[in-house]
């Protein structure tokens, strides 16, 4: 039976960085809306340059474009055992769609891990954040360095800031997310889904202990 999970918390609370490597450990496609939307971006789809707006802004792209571009990643056969959602849904609206889109496929969200961190970290780890051209893979200066500075640990493509890593839209974005993105944390603890973790801890116990939550579902 294939399990679906959704990675909640704010921007920076570091849910592409472990959505990599809980994905790989479960053996679920990682599935984010913000990879895709970057994607589009680079190969100058009409979605890609729809999108770009308000990614540069740190708002949220429109519900329904959104939905049916995840809608879509989530038929593709890597997906068969499940995945694990980073970023998506992200409004109410998104999350009522993820649910149908998911009964339609005979499956449900099994869980739903929320990775918590105070705002004032968020601002810091967000500002000194290196990500990888090639696939997305995501660095820190301080907290989570590569071998060598501006390179990727694991493709040697090169490492860029985000646009959207700005100071200024990084608010934004923390803003968005607790207007539009944090009333999904009571939607998912109604229904008994929602698991916190503690995501101000080093990379590897957050992991550990979502591998834990998860495992015991
Ligand atoms: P992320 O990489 O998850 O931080 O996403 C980067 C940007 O992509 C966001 O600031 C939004 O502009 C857009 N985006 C990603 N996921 C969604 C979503 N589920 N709904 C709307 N916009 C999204």
């Amino acid at each position: 039976m294939a399990r679906y999970y959704v990675l909640l918390g704010p921007p920076g609370a570091g849910k592409g960085t472990q959505a990599r490597v809980v994905s790989e450990k479960l053996g679920l496609a990682h599935v984010s809306s913000g990879d895709l939307f970057r994607e589009n971006l680079k190969n100058q789809t009409e979605l890609g340059k729809l999108a770009q707006s308000y990614m540069n802004r740190g708002e949220l792209v429109p519900d329904d474009v959104t939905i049916a571009m995840v809608r879509d990643r989530l038929q593709q056969p890597d997906t068969k055992n499940g995945a694990l959602l980073d970023g998506f849904p992200r409004t109410p609206a998104q999350a009522e769609a993820l649910g149908e889109m998911l009964s339609q496929l005979g499956a449900e969200v099994n869980g739903v891990p929320l990775i918590s961190v105070p705002d004032e970290e968020l601002v810091n780890r967000l500002s000194g954040r290196w990500t990888c051209r090639a696939r997305g893979h995501v660095f820190h200066e301080k907290f989570n360095p590569p071998q060598k500075p501006g390179v990727c640990d694991f493709d040697q493509s090169e490492l860029y800031q985000r646009d959207d890593d700005r100071a200024e839209t990084v608010r934004t974005r923390i803003s968005v997310y607790w207007n539009q993105t944090a009333p999904l944390i009571d939607y998912y603890r109604k229904c008994g889904k929602l698991v916190e973790i503690d995501g101000n801890q080093p990379i590897e116990c957050v992991t550990r202990d979502l591998l834990a939550a998860l495992q015991s579902e």
